[in-house]
């Protein structure tokens, strides 16, 4: 069991990811086009030097954890929020250096999954949160993922699943370092499309 740093690329914004480790969450790489698109947002606004958010096949590296394991600690006032529709997964992010933060549900679901770029590794990161269980939602990847990489997408997702029901069992969605405890997000999320993130591509 492991306590995680969590940091934006500037240090501006400091949490932790309490008691996990490869068996108390879930880590994948998800190749959605909402997950590239919110990727692009963020490249967008600017990045500088930052380290990649998507890695060679267009995928983002997660790891979902109960929300309530996850506390900020500092620089709470840099955190904002994007969603491509009314519906959206709010996604979170870091104003002062355009870090992706996390992907929540809304109030009342007990997972947010934490992007690889805001997790801080004492150790390695297979050391402290396990290998990429898979690869999901890669229908739209151009370059093929080598077998090997490509994982157990389906076992992957059920298990997801099955963590979800448990934490919720558990109560793990309080306390919320995203919503109030009425429910709300702690910043209003802004609602970008994925056309307009798209067309404002220069990166
Ligand atoms: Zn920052
Ligand atoms: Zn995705």
């Amino acid at each position: 069991m492991t306590e995680i740093t969590l940091a934006c690329d500037c240090g501006k914004v400091q949490g932790v990811a309490h008691d996990m480790n490869a068996q108390k969450g879930n880590r994948l790489t998800c190749c959605c086009s909402d997950c590239q698109a919110f990727a692009h947002y963020l490249m967008n606004l600017g990045r500088g030097n930052h380290p990649a958010i998507l890695d060679q096949y267009s995928g983002t590296d997660i790891f979902q954890m109960p929300v309530s394991k996850l506390t900020i600690d500092q620089g709470i006032e840099q955190l904002a929020c994007m969603r491509l529709s009314a519906k959206g997964l709010y996604r979170w992010y870091s104003q002062c250096c355009h870090t992706p933060i996390g992907n929540t549900l809304g109030p009342k679901m007990p997972f947010v999954g934490v992007v690889h770029n805001f997790m801080r590794h004492e150790k390695s990161r297979v050391d402290e949160i396990g290998q990429n269980r898979a690869y999901v939602q890669t229908k739209g990847v151009k370059t093929q993922i080598p077998a090997a990489l490509k994982g157990a997408a389906i076992q992957t997702v059920l298990r997801s699943i099955g963590k979800v029901l448990s934490w919720k069992l558990k109560g793990f969605h309080r306390p919320s370092a995203f919503f109030s405890q009425e429910g709300n997000p702690i910043v209003t999320p802004i609602i970008k499309r994925k056309a307009a993130i798209k067309a404002e591509i220069t990166h």
